[in-house]
């Protein structure tokens, strides 16, 4: 397993290097040099912000394609609650899990029963292990993937149980063996997601060795055919299949999975940018009376996810009004259940960010960092291809940049060349023997390359600007 896989991706061939992406992102993942962008796969968490604001469509995320449901004999689908807060006037769950069965699934096991063991999973925990307190819900695989590269000191936090994803699939994989028969490779689960970070998750799970999630659709692919089912099941008489009540449909938006724990004590914050500012302030031990903290990377909670069709604010409003006349939860935790949802595996702190393997190139490149950055305006421009002059200078101590990556810099240099040949001029002006001209005309000729190298550079930055477009050196994330 590639403990960095990523499934947020660039597609090269599509980026114009118009730099929009790098202010963005919160781990200073991005680069655009050359007049293209990468993404260095150890600092991303897959958070979705660069799909969210590139204009031109060169960030986008990897899942599977609907066909993939023919690969199995038998499938089960597990929608997230955020799949329900998609669709207008809808005022009862089955219609949609009556629709996927109609699509083609054998089965469908929705994410927010499993929620609901987990819920119950949480307030048991919390309440024996009060040494840990406040408690940082792994539900969000962006956020724990975000502590484990930068705050280190919060990871004892970490709530150590699985999420709900992980507790369905468990479950809708035994539930299907022991319907069918069948053996587990022939069975299909399948996640509907909102988001490119359960992608990730599945893939290269935290907490966990192995995802029991086979297979992850996009809501926004399972979006346009699952309406049409909808439609005809609503005309029909269709069977009662739900099995989540208010708290667990409740996880689909910010603040839902923390109401389901019955406590006060809790914080809850939404976005990347609140996420980071949350953490922070946790690791100034600023929070001494919470319980329990809930953070989502998107906008609004799981609903805010890329891969979803309607606005998340929207998608809250739906999301409550369809709970209203929900029994508070429909599922309880067994033996089994308590069984599966604690974590199997830790997780460990990844150093990415130091600047050298040891304490003492760490310290004496953070030194070089701080020297280079007297040196650069301090403007945060993002014309060097680095969100602001301290990434840049991060990556001149590192070897991955040049200090003429800076275009104030590389005028300066102009500026202070011209002077010289300037000076070198007067002299000569001043009547020399021919003899005597020989040597300031080698060092005039030696300053015009050096001017000239250092023109075309500086050309060549202004026009990856100016057109947008820059020669083809493609990201480390690249689908190429
Ligand atoms: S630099 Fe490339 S990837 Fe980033 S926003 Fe611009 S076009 Fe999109
Ligand atoms: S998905 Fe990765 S590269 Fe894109 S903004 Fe988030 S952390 Fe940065």
């Amino acid at each position: 397993m590639d403990k960095f896989y990523h499934s947020v991706r660039l597609d090269a061939s599509l980026c114009k290097g118009c730099i929009n992406c790098i202010k963005r992102c919160p781990t200073e993942a991005i680069r655009v040099r050359g007049g293209k962008a990468s993404i260095n796969n150890k600092f991303c968490i897959d958070c979705g912000e660069c799909i969210r604001v590139c204009p031109h469509h060169a960030k986008h995320a990897t899942y599977d394609k609907l066909d993939c449901m023919r690969q199995y004999e038998y499938t089960v689908a597990l929608p997230a609650p955020s799949l329900y807060s998609q669709f207008n006037n809808l005022d009862d769950v089955n219609i949609v899990l009556n629709a996927l069965i109609r699509m083609g699934f054998d089965d469908v096991f929705e994410v927010g029963a499993a929620a609901e063991l987990v819920s119950e999973a949480t307030r048991k925990y919390i309440s024996e292990h009060e040494d840990g307190l406040p408690y940082i819900s792994t539900a969000c695989p962006s956020v724990v993937r975000l502590i484990r590269v930068r705050f280190p000191n919060l990871i004892p936090h970490l709530l150590p149980l699985n999420p709900p994803v992980e507790v369905a699939a468990v479950l809708a994989a035994k539930r299907a063996m022991e319907k069918t028969g069948l053996p587990r490779e022939k069975i299909g689960i399948i996640f509907i997601s909102p988001c490119p970070s359960k992608v990730t998750y599945v893939k290269a799970p935290l907490g966990t060795e192995k995802s029991q999630v086979d297979r992850v659709l996009a809501i926004k692919d399972v979006y346009p055919k699952l309406l049409a089912c909808m439609k005809a099941v609503s005309r029909e008489e269709y069977p009662t299949i739900g099995t989540a009540g208010k708290i667990g449909i409740s996880w689909g938006h910010s603040g839902g999975e923390a109401s389901g724990l019955f406590t006060e004590s809790y914080l809850a914050a939404d976005g990347i940018e609140n996420v980071i500012r949350v953490l922070e302030d946790m690791e100034d031990q600023k929070f001494t009376n919470l319980r329990f903290v809930e953070l989502n990377a998107c906008n609004g909670g799981c609903v805010g996810g890329v891969l979803t069709v309607e606005n998340p604010y929207v998608a809250e409003v739906k999301l409550k009004r369809l709970r209203k006349y929900m029994p508070v939860a429909r599922t309880h935790m067994s033996e089994n259940s308590q069984e599966i949802i604690p974590w199997t595996t830790g997780v460990q702190y990844e150093p990415v960010f130091s600047l050298g393997n040891t304490m003492m190139e760490s310290f004496s490149r953070l030194n070089q960092v701080e020297r280079l950055m007297k040196k650069f305006p301090g403007l945060d421009c993002g014309s060097c291809g680095a969100p602001t002059c301290k990434a840049l200078a991060e990556d001149i101590v590192r070897g991955e940049a040049n200090e003429s990556d800076c275009v104030y810099f590389l005028r300066e240099n102009l500026h202070k060349l011209s002077e010289e040949v300037s000076m070198l001029a007067e002299d000569l002006g001043e009547g020399r023997k021919k003899k005597e001209k020989q040597e300031p005309l080698k060092l005039i000729k030696e300053y015009i390359d050096r001017i000239s190298q250092e023109m075309s550079v500086l050309d060549q930055k202004e026009g990856v600007k100016r057109d947008g477009a820059g020669t083809d050196e493609s990201g480390n994330l690249s689908d190429d």
